[in-house]
């Protein structure tokens, strides 16, 4: 809305590919009520964890919430992997924020980067029809690296639809917000192609691509949330799968601008998270207090379509997020920056900063960190070197498993030290089934 606040001022905080504990997290939600946030989007489940106790499906936890080392790039260890919260503990922390003022609205990812749930109930996947003699059942793990990985719950099973509404009714029930996220990004179809039962499924329904039958997965999982008074959110890689009805929100994150507006013109509301602004977890060379102070308060995606612009949302994706102070770093004072572009009205760069820096005193007085003022503004030289060393850790060649030299590939066991296979191209050296290894050749 043009001339009013937003309504949604969010933060969204990733408590999969690193764990927190909740002191930890009622710490951040304190923090982030002071740079005027009303909403935590908690993302809970992942490929590399599933962090919320199921009472009915205790396996989720007992294995879905437990993993041994860490490969995201540079960062690479056994600090806070594992873990997960109790219902005492989400039941306390949805108190505390609602005491704050602030909601809670947690996401269940589906179909895709759902390896920990697919690691402890593996009949929730696909079913695998392949030539292959030696094709036997995908096999899952919880993943210990980041990528994208192509383990979909099954749109073509009854079964799996029950499941996740199992879950999803224990997940209404310890959170009262309106709201539920699904999920939906980086949904790779690799096993849903092979799989009779998404192949029946896209047939009866008269479905022309998987992205049509992740459209009619997430149209049915959002039948049940709304027949339960909640709405649904999806990232926007679900229009990919054509438009939504409006009780659906979207999220924005990347690409697909031309869909969104669509849904926009369609009378549905969206969330912006562009990555260029308010990703968090992206360096300050990247994402400076100035440059969130000098992005347009209404994207140009959004422009005639005000009031379906519900507001902004802040995302702090933890893979090489491990403990406390470094998200208080990356968070604050960005965060308190956001805030004052949920207000309408443009601000000085000089009463912008004062806002943000007398904001920044309370964070600090919370016991939390803070980036100093010479990362608010940096110059280009200072911006670039950050970028430089961001990208050294996602990309350091020694955590990734494999290597290439002089045009050729080989895929390699680091922790055994050995060889698996050499070839002269990418796509030579993966075999179907070397899932960790699926993002390489995308
Ligand atoms: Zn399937």
């Amino acid at each position: 809305m043009q001339n009013q606040m937003f309504s949604y001022r969010g933060f969204m905080l990733d408590s999969v590919r690193h764990f927190m504990k909740p002191a930890d997290v009622r710490k951040l939600i304190a923090a982030a009520r002071l740079c005027g946030m009303n909403v935590m989007h908690w993302h809970l489940t992942d490929d590399q964890g599933w962090r919320v106790e199921i009472r009915k499906y205790p396996r989720l936890t007992e294995i879905g919430s437990v993993r041994g080392r860490t490969f995201f790039g540079g960062v690479s260890g056994t600090e806070n992997n594992s873990g997960y919260y109790t219902r005492e503990d989400i039941r306390e922390i949805v108190s505390f924020a609602a005491e704050n003022g602030m909601e809670i609205i947690p996401e269940i990812e589906l179909p895709g980067h759902a390896s920990a749930l697919l690691a402890a109930y593996p009949e929730a996947g696909c079913r695998r029809e392949s030539e292959l003699p030696d094709a036997g059942p995908w096999t899952y793990a919880v993943e210990v690296s980041g990528g994208i990985f192509p383990n979909l719950i099954c749109a073509g099973k009854e079964s799996t639809l029950r499941f996740m509404e199992d879950i999803l009714d224990e997940v209404t029930e310890l959170f009262p917000s309106r709201m539920v996220h699904i999920g939906g990004d980086e949904a790779l179809k690799l096993h849903w192609r092979r799989c009779p039962d998404c192949q029946k499924r896209m047939r009866e329904a008269g479905l022309r691509s998987e992205e049509e039958l992740q459209r009619d997965l997430v149209l049915r999982i959002g039948a049940y949330l709304a027949a339960k008074g909640k709405e649904t959110i999806v990232w926007n890689d679900v229009l990919n799968g054509g438009m939504l009805p409006d009780y659906f929100i979207v999220q924005q994150w990347m690409d697909g601008e031309d869909k969104i507006r669509r849904f926009m013109e369609n009378g549905g509301r969206v969330i912006c998270s562009e990555t260029k602004a308010y990703y968090f977890d992206y360096p300050y060379g990247r994402i400076d207090v100035r440059k969130i102070w000098q992005y347009p308060r209404i994207p140009e995606w959004a422009a005639g379509y005000e009031s379906r612009l519900l507001g902004i949302e802040c995302p702090l994706w933890t893979e090489r997020v491990t403990n406390l102070e470094r998200a208080g770093f990356l968070l604050f004072p960005r965060l308190a920056a956001a805030g004052l572009k949920a207000h309408p009205g443009p601000l000085s760069w000089e009463d912008f900063r004062e806002s943000v820096r007398e904001t920044c005193r309370q964070i600090r007085d919370l016991g939390l960190t803070c980036a100093p003022e010479e990362w608010w503004d940096m110059p280009a030289d200072r911006a670039e070197a950050d970028i430089r060393a961001d990208e050294d850790r996602i990309y350091a060649p020694e955590a990734l498993p494999y290597e290439q030299k002089q045009h050729r590939w080989t895929v390699l066991d680091r922790e055994e030290g050995r060889r698996i296979r050499e070839g002269e191209t990418k796509a030579s050296v993966l075999r179907e089934g070397d899932q960790t290894l699926a993002e390489i050749c995308r």
